[in-house]
């Protein structure tokens, strides 16, 4: 039986959402706060669906780690304490995570739906024929410039799927490393790298060419509001939309839409990326890399190149720091000067919709009419297919 589906939220999450319940035969009605989709945090992205790589961040001696990268300079880490019990909950949640027992059970949850995700979009790629948003199957590389941390990666490869390489095979694999001093790296020659707000676009054009989805652009929800144990009706401005079946898909802002009853621990955690033209002079990786003691992803998207790092615990302020950018351009042309011109890079910041235990939160509430598809953290391109087919088919 078809029925109308309300999504709030236009990011990947929602739109992945909408795509797989149009799929299922259901309509849809997708709400988005801004004027366009995909313009928040699914905008420009690590572009990294890095199946294999989903542990979680809370983990034994992360704390200890955290607290040393806060006294660098350069961090890849920056805490600014607020006062808001938001923010304190999420960060004791978070330690109370940091526990290696907690870490392999959510991993192992995650590597799940990563998988399915994967599967998922090679479905739609191959039977729905979507294309055009810079997909390729090139490897991610995870490179080491210390023994201590190459040692401590080579612990963790699933050799299955993973191949170790010494500093001279990786130099073979990828040239345009020649002279950075990574003395080894871990290849998953399965990854894969995407234009998420591209892709978004792409599923946006298939829900309006399908005549089962209707945008709602430039609306913010202010609230929802519920009889008993029922979602009845949001308010949109000084409008008041009424719902049959609600799914909450609003990122690092959910929380503020909860309901009584609802635990949402979702806090955002700001993070930057610079998009770079690759002329025909520069020496581009194929591969994906991330330079591990560095905290940094460098992903090719067609002719450009997208940089990504940093995570800024700093509550809800999306603005682009200047002075994050100007240390991560410098590491980035420190590391692969010729990549591409860092001169022309669009500066970019968005803030990661983070859970403290890292899984995102996906399924049912305590209201029989809405379902939430939320959390995703660092990882929502590469779970928003398996979290909303997951979702869709809960639904069904
Ligand atoms: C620097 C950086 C690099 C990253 N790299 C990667 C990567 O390489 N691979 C990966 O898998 N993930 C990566 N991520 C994470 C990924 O981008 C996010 O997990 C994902 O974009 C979250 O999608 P979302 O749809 O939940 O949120 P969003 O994209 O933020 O979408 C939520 C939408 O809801 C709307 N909304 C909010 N409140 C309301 C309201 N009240 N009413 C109506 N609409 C509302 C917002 O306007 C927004 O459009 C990265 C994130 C950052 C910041």
């Amino acid at each position: 039986m078809k029925h109308k589906v309300t999504v709030i939220g236009g990011g990947v999450i929602g739109l992945a959402t909408a795509y797989a319940l149009v799929r299922e035969g259901q309509s849809v009605e997708l709400i988005e706060a801004r004027d366009s989709l995909a313009s928040a945090t699914s905008f420009a992205n690590g572009g990294q669906l890095s199946y294999r790589y989903v542990a979680p961040l809370a983990d034994a001696g992360v704390p200890w780690q955290a607290l040393g990268w806060l006294l660098q300079g350069d961090s890849p880490l920056r805490l600014r304490l607020r006062l808001d019990p938001a923010q304190w909950r999420w960060l004791m949640a978070f330690m109370g995570a940091c526990r290696r027992s907690v870490n392999r059970r959510n991993g192992a949850q995650l590597l799940e739906l990563a998988l399915h995700s994967q599967a998922t979009l090679a479905h739609w790629r191959e039977n729905d024929g979507l294309t055009d948003f810079a997909w390729r199957r090139n490897g991610k590389l995870v490179a080491f410039r210390s023994e201590r941390a190459f040692a401590r990666g080579r612990e963790h490869v699933d050799t299955a799927n993973q191949q170790v390489l010494d500093g001279t095979d990786l130099r073979a694999l990828e040239p345009t490393l020649a002279d950075v001093p990574f003395i080894g790296g871990v290849l998953t020659p399965d990854e894969e790298v995407a234009d998420c707000h591209r892709f978004c676009e792409r599923l946006a054009e298939r829900l309006r060419a399908c005549g089962q989805c209707r945008f709602l652009l430039g609306r913010p929800v202010t609230r929802l509001l519920a009889h008993a144990d029922q979602v009845v009706a949001l308010q949109v401005g000084e409008a008041r939309v009424d719902v049959q079946r609600l799914v909450l898909c609003a990122g690092h802002r959910s929380a503020g839409l909860g309901l009584p009853g609802m635990h949402l621990p979702v806090y955002p955690l700001k993070g930057y990326s610079l998009t770079a033209p690759i002329a025909p002079k520069h020496r581009a990786p194929e591969v994906s890399i991330t330079d591990y003691e560095r905290k940094i992803v460098y992903a090719r998207l067609d002719r450009q190149l997208r940089v990504a790092a940093m995570v800024d615990i700093v509550g809800f302020d999306e603005s682009v720091d200047a002075r994050r950018l100007q240390s991560m351009r410098r590491l980035a042309l420190e590391t692969l000067p010729n990549a591409a011109d860092y001169g022309q890079a669009v500066e970019w910041a968005g803030m990661r919709p983070a859970t403290p235990t890292g899984v995102p939160i996906i399924g049912a509430t305590a209201y029989r009419n809405l379902w939430v598809n939320l959390g995703h953290g660092a990882l929502g391109f590469t779970l928003a297919c398996g979290s909303a087919e997951r979702l869709a088919r809960m639904m069904g």
